[in-house]
């Protein structure tokens, strides 16, 4: 009989197929003690991180985009010097090689969990790390993706970059795990793949090899043993689907023709080949963190104009919409020593580090305009973590000092939502960061997986602020735009029209589905479906209404059409 599970819906689309489960990492046997010959051991131990970092570079180098990045990223991991040493001093101090790692990933793991946040996440990566390290030493295989010789839905835990980067969606229909944010790597790589995915599915532990599922990767549902017409009916919505992507392409359009410029969000150059061929009208959110993190000094002046200089000529014609960087607290940089903070999402992160730090702002600033000084590219700037109309008034007189034209901020904090119409009259755009401003509304850290629900972008006190946001962009005539992961839901990129907003962006693989359901709708429909998810009493309820109402304009499109616009 079909059983209901509900999670997080973070990469859309419907699929149906047999679980196949991630296998258990490699479990340690009896401790043995080293006192003969510890530095052979730790000759070992070293080759086997040694391996597993080459390993992970080669793996990079055979995908693109973000997955690449995070391989690259895990690789430095674990070719670390430090871990190295870590382990080399428990195995003089008397413990085997696979004991030494596992101990000294461990700790570094629990220091990750401890800090929270954007740290936390990353203890997925290390527990990958270790798995494969000590199947090295032990002669095990190689912990990783299920290949039963046909297509399959993966049910894991969680996944670790390496699992999500190298996944090949001709053979993985559906990705479910049990634990995992709505901003973690399985929901950024699946979106990136075009993998339907649900995370936070906490009941998945339940499902076994082989079981048939189905999932609804926009809902977060996953439906165990479906019954055959539920199958049916399925198959037919994703051929629906597909065949509407098919005839899916050109500028953003609601069907009465109102322009909503549909853009990606660019995370770093190894995303560039194909984010650039994407059927999009440019960038709206250019996360320039890729140049500062991971390394011990800063990018000297010259680098980071050579790195803008790529991204606007590989999108010359179209805009790009640079956002200075994001850093600091939970995405510490080793250059920029900063107090350790009790709560490090709410400290002194984004716009704030340049108060402490007024160079790298002011470098950042000067590099992006040499390179758009002779750039094909429409050139926009903006800042993350603004909270007040002061802090956007000095962005835009640094930003415009420097001959930057465009110059705008993120609404990412609640503050800057209420206070949005402030804010629009000192600046030329604003682009709503749904991620943070969801975590700063509910008082919920974004990568909690227990706390999905409120972090669901469909709360209509999320959606509320967004109202205001746009409400302010209308009154001004300033554009007002949406590049967190409420964007690439299709049905709320409606609502999304319906409250004001003028531009949406996302990752590449979700531009198709909501330039169909864009062209689908007049903006009159889609702000009868704004007010209906504005009146709802929760996201839930404001999800239901919303799909119920979207029914019904399409099973009446002459009534519809006939609405005054
Ligand atoms: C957001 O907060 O929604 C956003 C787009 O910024 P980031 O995810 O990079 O914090
Ligand atoms: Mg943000």
């Amino acid at each position: 009989m079909a059983r209901w599970l509900h999670g997080l819906g973070v990469s859309g689309g419907e699929a149906v197929g047999p679980v196949a489960r991630l296998a258990s990492p490699p479990a340690l046997p009896p401790s043995t003690e080293v006192d003969v010959d510890a530095a052979g051991e730790a000759a070992r131990a070293i080759d086997a991180l040694t391996a597993v970092a080459d390993d992970l570079q080669q793996r990079a180098s055979t995908v693109t985009g973000a997955a690449s990045d995070v391989l690259i990223a895990q690789s430095m991991i674990a070719g670390d010097p430090v871990l190295m040493d870590g382990v080399t001093a428990l195995i003089e101090a008397g413990q085997d090689a696979p004991h030494a790692v596992d101990a000294a990933i461990g700790e570094h793991r629990r220091a990750l969990e401890a800090a929270g946040g954007y740290l936390a996440e990353r203890a997925a990566d290390l527990n990958d790390i270790r798995d494969r390290a000590v199947a090295h030493l032990l002669g095990l295989p190689m912990p990783g993706i299920p290949d039963p010789g046909h297509p399959f839905v993966l049910v894991a835990v969680d996944l670790a970059p390496a699992d999500t980067a190298t996944l090949d969606p001709a053979k993985v229909l559906a990705i479910v795990t049990e634990r995992g944010g709505p901003t973690g790597h399985t929901a950024i790589l699946a979106k990136q793949l075009g993998i339907p995915a649900v995370t936070a599915c906490g009941d998945a532990a339940g499902l076994s090899d082989g079981q048939s599922v189905l999932i609804d990767g926009a809902n977060g549902e996953v439906v165990a043993d479906p019954s055959d017409e539920m199958i049916a009916d399925a198959r037919r919505r994703a051929d629906a689907q597909a065949e509407r992507r098919a005839r899916s392409h050109g500028p953003g359009r609601t069907a009465d023709g109102v322009s909503i410029p549909l853009l990606v969000n660019v995370g770093g150059p190894g995303d560039l080949a194909a984010t650039s061929q994407a059927d999009s009208e440019g960038v709206g959110l250019l996360r320039t963190e890729f140049l500062f993190l991971d390394r011990p000094t800063a990018p000297s002046f010259d680098e980071q104009v050579e790195a803008y200089r790529a991204v606007f000529d590989a999108f010359a014609g179209r805009r790009v919409v640079v956002r200075t960087l994001d850093v600091g607290a939970d995405k510490p940089v080793a250059y920029l020593p900063q107090d350790e903070e009790p709560n490090p999402a709410l400290g002194v992160r984004g716009l704030r580090l340049a108060q402490a730090n007024p160079e790298l702002l002011d470098d950042q600033l000067r590099a992006i305009a040499q390179a758009a000084s002779r750039a094909q590219a429409d050139v926009w700037v903006m800042a993350p973590m603004v909270a007040t109309a002061q802090e956007a008034r000095t962005f835009a007189e640094a930003a415009r000092a420097l001959g930057l034209a465009r110059v705008g901020v993120m609404i990412e904090v609640p503050s800057a939502a209420l206070k949005a119409q402030q804010i629009l009259d000192v600046v030329d755009f604003a682009s709503i960061g749904t991620n943070d401003l969801a975590q700063y509304t509910f008082a919920a850290d974004r990568l909690a997986g227990d706390l999905a629900e409120l972090l669901d972008p469909w709360q209509p006190a999320l959606l509320a602020l967004i109202a205001q946001s746009a409400g302010a962009g209308t009154a001004g005539v300033r554009p007002v735009g949406v590049c967190g992961e409420a964007a690439s839901d299709p049905v709320l990129a409606l609502v999304l029209v319906g409250l004001g907003i003028t531009s949406l962006s996302m990752a590449p693989a979700c531009l198709a589905d909501v330039r169909a359901a864009l062209a689908e709708r007049t903006l009159e429909e889609c702000r009868a479906l704004a007010d209906a998810a504005l009146n709802a009493s929760s996201a839930v309820t404001a999800r239901a209404v919303v799909s119920e109402l979207a029914r019904q304009q399409s099973a009446a499109p002459e009534v519809a059409e006939s609405q005054p616009v």
